[in-house]
């Protein structure tokens, strides 16, 4: 691990050919050409110019959150992975029922902070892994409730470099739809809603949640959560019609449908990020076989794949 002092006072940690296996909930994916883990209040500055000078050098950069929904490619990723885990912390605003939560921060460290100081609001999403500025960008739902539901507003760092504050706009939000897909911006920060409740009350829940996602077997193996989006016209939830196939349990290498969840797809221990592409595939298509229904991966597929289906660019 290497420090980073520039005369600017700038500080992180940088690696070359970092695995990626090692910084993803499903811990599989090769080397980042170079892994780079900005520290202070600093952040800002410097991954702003970080993203300047690799896009005027045309290397491309990712943004990682807690890679709790990628599937990173076995060959890696080219050019800089920015990690955000460092750019972490709450402000509350007790006057508005607000708080303002940086976007490295690990989404139960925010929910807790908010029981803490008696504020409700985050509860839905105690339980689940990842980073609030991965949750945002996913716009991830849990128990009927998005993370878009207590959205105030979000600074983000433009396509010019430029520090810009985006109000909520409830027409740029849908199911696992955010404004970020399909852009190259940094989330920073987002401001949320909250409303005073007491903190036992708000323990309560997030105990019940994280007891329920337990029970579900969310945590028994490596994964990185629903591997299929839902689809309202299906008429019923992925894993049901997943189940109703008797997927539960097919393997391919080491990864393998969880025998418990049919949307669930787990690393049993030996998994390649090839395995779980392959094994996605043949889900797809044997859905597509059997019920004419064509599923949409949840799952990110980030890095160099040789064939770029469904692959997300940096
Ligand atoms: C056991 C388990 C259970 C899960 N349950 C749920 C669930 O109930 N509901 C649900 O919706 N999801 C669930 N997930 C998936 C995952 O937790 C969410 O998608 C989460 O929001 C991902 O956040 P992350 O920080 O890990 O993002 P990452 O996986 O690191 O990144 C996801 C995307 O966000 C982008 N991104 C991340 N941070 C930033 C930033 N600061 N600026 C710009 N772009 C950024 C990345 O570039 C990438 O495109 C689960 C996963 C696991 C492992």
């Amino acid at each position: 691990m290497e420090k980073i002092n520039t005369e600017t006072g700038f500080t992180g940690q940088l690696r070359y050919d970092e695995p990626m296996a090692g910084h993803t909930t499903f811990k599989v994916g090769g080397p980042a050409d170079v892994w780079v883990r900005p520290q202070g209040d600093c952040f800002p500055e410097y991954a702003a110019s970080l993203l300047g000078i690799a896009r005027s050098e045309g290397i491309p950069v990712f943004i990682l959150g807690a890679g709790a929904n990628l599937v990173v490619s076995d060959q890696g990723i080219r050019g800089i992975v920015l990690d955000t885990s460092a750019w972490a912390g709450c402000d509350f605003f007790p006057d508005n029922g607000a708080v303002l939560i940086r976007s490295g921060t690990v989404v139960d460290d925010a929910v807790s902070a908010a029981a803490g100081q008696d504020w409700g609001g985050l509860e839905f999403l105690a339980g689940m892994p990842g980073s609030i500025g991965g949750a945002l960008w996913m716009n991830a739902r849990c128990y009927e409730k998005s993370v878009s539901d207590v959205l105030l507003e979000t600074t983000i760092i433009d396509e010019s470099w430029n520090q810009v504050r985006l109000p909520f706009n409830a027409a740029d939000y849908g199911y696992k739809k955010s404004p970020f897909q399909g852009r190259t911006v940094l989330i920073l920060s987002a401001c949320f809603t909250l409303h005073k409740r007491p903190r036992l009350a708000i323990r309560r829940d997030m105990e019940a949640y994280c007891r329920d996602r337990e029970s579900k077997g969310h945590y028994r193996f490596p994964s990185a959560g629903s591997a299929f989006k839902n689809n309202r016209a299906f008429g019923k939830p992925t894993g049901k019609l997943i189940d109703e196939l008797g997927l539960r349990g097919l393997i391919v290498g080491g990864a393998a449908v969880a025998p418990w969840h049919g949307n669930i797809i787990i690393n049993t221990g030996i998994a390649t990020a090839t395995d779980i592409r392959v094994l996605v595939e043949l889900i797809m298509k044997k859905t597509k076989a059997a019920l004419g229904l064509v599923l949409e991966p949840e799952l990110l597929f980030v890095g160099d794949w040789e064939d770029k289906t469904f692959i997300r660019e940096p």
